[in-house]
């Protein structure tokens, strides 16, 4: 296995970093928690990825109970509402900033091309070029793939990305759940794909496992997912569970899940998958500072916290190195078939 660490940035161009804008996105997620509170919720009785009974107590942020499970240290909700009605969630302005990120050549540069860059390195050399991009979001990973000689595929359901990536990048996604675009796919007899990217996706679901044994039967022999997860046991994981009410980007009301190291390599073995390389990034400095943003004293100078934030850099080099980033990419290879 091949690990890599540390991917530079500048979180002020890519996050809610300012006083206002960090406080705007916290009332954002609480109304969001309390319209989804307004809904019927189910109990979820085993971990989401080992199936293990045996799940406590850990926190509880805006209303939602979280529970670890004691096999696996996954972190997943003890209860929510079915997923057919959470979808009705996604056409609000909800738990994505990405919009306002105007400068799109910045994203690329910064996020799309490094992990291009890495994912590529282990992709099967003979293969056709066929990429599924799942959860697309803005359209930055098809538009750079085209470019690239790629024949792509992307998914979204999510209005306003849809949008955006027709408009601004000419990329056209698809509006199907993953499990109706298998359907499509099988019944078509449609060609499988030498990559299946999902970048952002699992933590968001009732059944994670389901979809990545989906994301097996789409893929050709020795094909290679790509998966970006954020990840529990990490600096930002433990300033969750210490302030969950404060959490911006972890926990957040529409997830499902946190995965643990554990328990998303856990996953993708289940699935028939090997993994081949790892690459330890994430804002977790990014994290500790809108943490103190948010217990900050009224009359504190935005201009001294703003220059905290220009160490990034330094400090996310040092947590990468000790693999405790809030964000894992890792690719793995298709070994055996699986039954869903
Ligand atoms: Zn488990």
């Amino acid at each position: 296995m091949k690990n890599k660490y540390f991917k530079p940035i500048d979180p002020r161009k890519t996050k809610p970093a300012n006083f206002k804008d960090l406080e705007l996105f916290k009332n954002k997620l609480i109304e969001l928690s309390k319209k989804i509170h307004k809904e019927k919720f189910i109990k979820i009785k085993n971990c989401l990825v080992c199936n293990s009974k045996k799940l406590k107590k850990i926190f509880s942020s805006r209303k939602f109970q979280w529970m670890e499970c004691t096999k696996c240290g996954h972190h997943q909700k003890n209860s929510m509402p079915k997923y057919e009605r959470l979808l009705q969630f996604y056409n609000d302005e909800t738990v994505e900033n990405y919009l306002n990120e105007i400068n799109i050549n910045y994203r690329l540069k910064t996020l799309t091309i490094p992990k291009y860059n890495f994912i590529k390195k282990f992709i099967f050399k003979n293969k056709k070029k066929r990429w599924l991009d799942l959860a697309s979001g803005l359209g930055d990973m098809p538009y750079l793939l085209k470019k690239k000689g790629w024949h792509v595929i992307s998914t979204e359901i999510y209005e306003p990305f849809i949008k955006f990536a027709k408009k601004k990048l000419k990329v056209n996604h698809t509006n199907l759940l993953l499990d109706k675009y298998l359907e499509y796919h099988q019944k078509n007899d449609l060609k499988k794909f030498s990559v299946v990217g999902a970048l952002g996706y699992f933590d968001i679901l009732p059944n994670p496992l389901k979809h990545a044994k989906m994301i097996n039967k789409l893929l050709e022999k020795k094909g290679t997912i790509a998966v970006n997860i954020p990840i529990n046991d990490s600096v930002s994981g433990i300033l969750t569970s210490t302030f969950p009410e404060d959490s911006l980007r972890q926990i957040t009301p529409m997830d499902f899940s946190v995965f643990s190291k554990k328990s998303i390599f856990k996953m993708l073995n289940k699935s028939g998958f090997k993994i081949e390389g790892v690459w330890y990034h994430g804002l977790d400095y990014y994290e500790l500072i809108s943490k103190l943003i948010q217990k900050k004293e009224k009359k504190t100078s935005e201009k001294n916290v703003q220059e905290l934030l220009v160490f990034f850099n330094d400090f996310q080099k040092i947590i990468d190195k000790n693999k405790m980033s809030d964000l894992l990419l890792i690719c793995a290879t298709k070994i055996k078939e699986v039954r869903i």
